[in-house]
């Protein structure tokens, strides 16, 4: 027999069964239980406030930072026969006025907002006065600082909120949220019950690529996967002209956006690449928050991000629909250089900017890993859920012999040892090389028994074998702009010979010269 809900979810929403994780968040909401739902992106959050606000008497508000969602939210309600309206900036004042109006009267079951209405001491005056079913924070992540997107005007309505006293119930739902995050929307909120139904998508493939000429990789990627929709997020503005411009003297049907462009262009390019009139979008992470778009069926990261959080929100936007789909990141020792120069330049304070270069850190470990990567992200997120190797990703897929490497390691962690572990990762390389740098003799490094010890490597080598031990964490890195390498208690078991090192030999990088710091 069904219950209420799912006959709702059935006769409403034509689907059969719950996905993961809805039917417990929407029976603690109509508990009048604060929840917070953490979901994949395309888990089905949406349903999670939507039938608790058609079960329940009253109007729901939900607060959503992502104007462009919020009238196809709207649309897809309407289209089902429930009333529902939003109001944002894009509405003229009389329009706004005849909506607010129509809530007053308790005209809709929904009422999608931007924070910013909250702002106005008329609006609180009108939601004061309704029956309110609930009150849906989506994107809740931006709640918070530590969230890779806070959003200060979505925090500091949160007081205002409280003052009101006719609220039954807070829902707040993300895709993305670290321990920190999730206990901070806890606190703000009230709230006491998390669903989280854990990260992982099976349908999507995670791929690392390094050493490869970008913009051959892309083209040929492109011509292999001709028909398909994709997008390509480049780290700048520049590199996303460029891109588009390539692949347009190609003959490619291929879209640009970023920050640049008039909204106009962003609005006619973006509904070009909805409507599959563009299959492929090169665009900045400007584009992207609130896509709905469910065929993309890979996303190329043409430079490596900032942190692991945005990398999985914009990797995420492929494959909506459950169709398999690739994540692929076109790795280059310079996207460091580029991330770690935008942290230098942008106005944080130090600790926060050490935060950052945490993050960074992170990143670039996933970049040298020779585990899973879906279950390192997955384990980034501190995703509870019990995992295996996925057998999806580039690391599973492309393992090839393992080797053992622990008397390599132990000369490494040596050496860093006996330089003091004051020099990053570039300078001991060099050192073991043997390099004859004229920073070396300045700092006397050439005077150390580990200088040239593995001098029969290339110091690319060197260099890609120390970040795939910060990798494992078999050393440790400060967190700043030019990380100093430290040893940790794995490095003394390894130095000890109490653990092994043994590392897939995959393809060396080619091409670049490695110039980490
Ligand atoms: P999210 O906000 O978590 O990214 P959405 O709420 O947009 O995801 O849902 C993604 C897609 O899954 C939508 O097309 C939605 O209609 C569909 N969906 C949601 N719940 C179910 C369900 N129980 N059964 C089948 N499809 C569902």
């Amino acid at each position: 027999m069904s219950t209420k809900e799912e006959k709702i979810l059935q006769t409403y929403f034509g689907y059969e069964t719950f996905r993961p994780g809805q039917m417990e968040t929407i029976n603690h909401i109509l508990q009048m239980n604060n929840t917070l739902a953490v979901m994949p992106t395309g888990g089905g959050k949406s349903l999670c406030y939507q039938i608790p606000g058609l079960s329940l008497n009253g109007t729901a508000i939900i607060i959503s930072p992502l104007i462009s969602l919020m009238k196809d939210q709207v649309d897809a309600l309407q289209s089902l026969g429930i009333s529902a309206t939003y109001i944002n900036s894009s509405l003229s004042s009389a329009e706004q006025q005849t909506r607010l109006q129509d809530i007053s009267a308790g005209r809709y079951k929904f009422v999608y907002v931007a924070p910013e209405r909250f702002d106005s001491g008329y609006f609180i005056n009108v939601v004061k006065r309704i029956k309110l079913s609930l009150v849906a924070f989506d994107e809740a992540h931006c709640i918070s600082q530590w969230g890779h997107d806070f959003r200060p005007s979505y925090r500091s309505i949160v007081p205002n909120l409280q003052k009101l006293n006719n609220i039954p119930v807070f829902v707040a739902l993300t895709a993305t949220a670290t321990e920190e995050v999730i206990s901070d929307i806890q606190q703000l909120l009230h709230i006491n019950h998390v669903i989280n139904t854990g990260f992982e998508r099976e349908n999507l493939s995670f791929h690392v690529v390094k050493g490869k000429d970008k913009a051959t990789y892309v083209r040929s990627f492109i011509d292999e996967h001709k028909e398909e929709s994709g997008i390509i997020y480049t780290a700048t503005r520049k590199q996303a002209d460029s891109l588009f411009d390539q692949l347009t003297r190609r003959g490619v049907n291929v879209a640009k956006y970023h920050a640049g462009l008039s909204e106009q262009e962003r609005k006619e390019v973006q509904s070009a690449f909805i409507h599959d009139e563009k299959s492929i979008m090169v665009a900045t992470n400007a584009f992207g928050m609130g896509i709905d778009k469910s065929n993309v069926r890979y996303v190329i990261h043409y430079a490596m991000p900032m942190n692991i959080e945005s990398y999985y929100q914009e990797a995420g936007r492929a494959g909506r629909d459950g169709e398999h789909s690739d994540c692929i990141l076109l790795f280059s020792p310079q996207d460091t250089q580029l991330q770690k120069f935008l942290i230098e330049q942008s106005l944080m304070e130090e600790g926060a900017k050490q935060g950052e270069y945490r993050k960074l850190q992170a990143m670039i470990n996933y970049c040298h890993t020779h585990g899973c990567l879906t279950t390192f992200i997955l384990d980034y997120f501190n995703d509870s859920v019990e995992k295996k190797a996925c057998g999806r990703c580039s690391n599973c897929v492309e393992r090839q012999e393992k080797s053992e490497i622990t008397e390599e390691a132990q000369m490494i962690l040596s050496c860093i040892k006996r330089m003091g572990e004051r020099f990053g990762v570039g300078m001991t390389a060099k050192v073991l090389k043997g390099s004859k740098d004229k920073k070396i003799k300045d700092f006397r490094l050439d005077k150390i028994s580990t200088y040239g010890i593995l001098s029969a490597y290339t110091e690319k080598e060197l260099t890609e074998w120390i970040h795939f031990l910060i990798a494992e964490q078999l050393i440790s890195t400060e967190e700043s702009r030019f990380p100093t390498l430290k040893l940790n208690q794995n490095s003394v078991e390894v130095l000890k010979g109490k653990r092994q090192v043994w590392m897939y030999t995959t393809p060396l990088p080619i091409g670049e010269e490695a110039d980490y710091q």
